[in-house]
């Protein structure tokens, strides 16, 4: 990964977050506003997309929006403090990540790390597919299904749904999840789990009432195959 397409109206902590990410080596654009970032985003075909909630002309979320019916480019949503996760996750708009304001540089970076990481290795396991219960997982599709019904997941409920699946009746810690969906060390929010495991269980538990997903209180979550 090296382009990266920077989408945020507050000029100084563009400008800060540009040069830093340039120190690191990476080819860096940067937009003031969600329309601007849109056009560059088609223009510039960056590699992984930073974006802020609030911005002029387009907010966020459209931004998002538009780019997502074109790419599954990795999205990084800023917020500024006050809006919460949930809110800003909650409209669906399709980001990967979010980060709070302000926030530590070394765990942006961690964070472009990660993901480039997890480009590079082509998937051994490609024609696997995964099942629990009545609900099947084509890896190499990149498609759920229950009963045959296609579910829509994005990129992240998927990995996560993926990864709660392999390790299927056994616990797992949020702390593991993040490490094995997310890709990086835990810094700030492990909340971000239960966000997504609501997703699922919204898309899948809750639509086809069955509990597929179970919270284990304090500890983590696993995804149970047998009765
Ligand atoms: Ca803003």
């Amino acid at each position: 990964m090296d382009k990266i397409l920077v989408v945020e109206d507050e000029i100084k902590l563009a400008r800060f977050v540009e040069l830093e990410l340039k120190h690191e080596g990476y080819e860096v654009f940067v937009a003031n506003d969600g329309r601007t970032g849109v056009e560059m985003f088609f223009e510039k075909e960056p590699d992984l997309i930073i974006l802020d909630l609030m911005l002029p002309q387009l907010s966020g979320i459209e931004v998002c929006r538009r780019i997502r019916k074109e790419s599954d480019v990795p999205i990084i949503m800023l917020t500024a403090k006050g809006e919460t996760m949930d809110k800003v996750m909650g409209l669906d708009s399709g980001a990967d990540d979010y980060m709070t304001k302000p926030f530590a540089i070394e765990e942006l970076l961690a964070r472009l790390r990660a993901f480039s990481r997890r480009k590079t290795p082509a998937k051994t396991s490609s024609s696997t597919v995964l099942t629990l219960k009545d609900l099947t997982m084509d890896l190499a599709k990149r498609s759920v299904k229950y009963k045959g019904e296609e579910i829509e997941l994005t990129k992240r409920e998927f990995e996560l749904l993926q990864y709660l699946i392999e390790n299927k009746n056994i616990v797992i810690s949020r702390e593991q999840i993040l490490n094995n969906v997310w890709g990086y060390d835990y810094i700030g929010e492990t909340n971000v789990v239960d966000v997504y495991v609501r997703y699922l269980r919204t898309k899948i538990d809750d639509k086809y009432s069955v509990k597929l997903i179970h919270t284990i209180r304090g500890v983590g979550y696993f995804a149970k195959d047998e009765e």
